[in-house]
């Protein structure tokens, strides 16, 4: 059985035995593993799906392709079908051999390529982005203020994905997915920031109760320099994930953030103090993709003690690598 090509240590054998079970059942995955104190030699992110584009498209979505030490991950799929297929394309990127997507929360911006990019790459290679890694509450039923409609996406899309031989695995805590690599599961929300969208309710017997994204989750790699950590809309508040991140996987400097944080619309209260928190968990670098804001990332650079090279717009195609440091392209530099 080739399902289990190597990549995802921890998780392999539970995969393996689900495949075989059942596929209407997501595994969940709630046992944090211990601690390793292993540090990435060399972490690549690319982005593949944000607002801003020197190549490719731009969409409001977030996608981002993360290079371990020569193992691969995606790390969201962008809003609309066709934008990571695209963009990978004209960038060169080939995705076929990627098996495992983390998808960081519902919201169609950050799920919306999954079944296109499957049934595309799966020409290529069956087991292509099979393995989809969610949290708990990913697939809650959901209600917009007046309206009656499903209004989370993952419901149809769980079908259409089990369908083509996807497996969905369930996060409920921290996951150690390669050496030095975590999931963090569901964040505790620590301190309130509140950066989600308003107007969306759960599902309940109990009736209606506000949607805060309890499923949100993100990755955070150990490296030497410090942790880095990838967030795809930080709907649990980027400062509460940085320092679970560091609960997690050692009080070390939260060295870069890459990807959405949520705070176009923030205040300048709210961006002062983000900025100082960052700050004081040790930001080195900021590539603010997505939903952070134009205005936010620059708010942060002043106010963290970054510079144009160390807090930047994110584009498509740009990059932040562990040695390097982040690679702007043109717009943005
Ligand atoms: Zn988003
Ligand atoms: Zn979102």
């Amino acid at each position: 059985m080739k399902l289990g090509v190597s990549v995802f240590r921890l998780l392999m054998v539970p995969v393996l035995a689900i495949n075989v079970a059942t596929s209407q059942a997501p595994r969940v995955s709630s046992t944090p593993a211990p601690p390793t104190a292993h540090e990435v030699k060399l972490l690549h992110i690319t982005v593949l799906s944000t607002m801003l584009a020197d190549r490719g498209i731009g969409e409001w979505g977030f996608a981002a392709l993360v290079e371990v030490d020569g193992r691969r991950l995606l790390f969201d799929t962008g809003d609309r079908p066709e934008t990571v297929l695209q963009n990978a394309h004209e960038l060169g990127i080939d995705l076929s051999n990627v098996t495992d997507v983390v998808l960081s929360h519902h919201h169609a911006d950050h799920t919306g390529g999954l079944l296109t990019l499957r049934r595309e790459l799966g020409k290529i290679n069956r087991t292509a982005l099979s393995r989809i890694h969610v949290a708990p509450g990913v697939f809650l039923s959901r209600r917009r203020t007046g309206s009656d409609q499903e209004a989370n996406p993952m419901i149809e899309l769980k079908t259409l994905a089990e369908a083509s031989g996807g497996v969905f695995i369930e996060h409920a805590g921290p996951t150690e997915l390669l050496p030095g690599v975590w999931l963090t599961g569901p964040v505790p929300r620590r301190h309130p920031e509140r950066n989600w969208p308003a107007g969306v309710s759960i599902v309940t017997a109990a009736g209606l109760v506000p949607d805060t994204l309890l499923e949100d989750m993100s990755l955070v790699i150990n490296t030497e320099k410090g942790l880095v950590v990838v967030t795809g809309c930080a709907h649990a508040g980027v400062v509460n994930i940085v320092e679970y991140a560091r609960d997690i996987v050692g009080r070390r400097p939260a060295y870069a953030v890459v990807g959405g944080l949520h705070l176009f619309a923030s205040t300048d209260e709210t961006l002062a103090w983000t900025a100082q928190r960052l700050r004081a968990a040790g930001l080195a670098y900021l590539l603010g993709a997505h939903c952070t804001g134009i205005e936010a990332v620059f708010r942060i650079r002043e106010l963290a003690g970054l510079n144009r090279r160390s807090a930047v717009v994110a584009a498509v195609g740009s990059s932040f690598e562990s040695v390097r440091g982040i690679d702007p392209l043109a717009l943005a530099q």
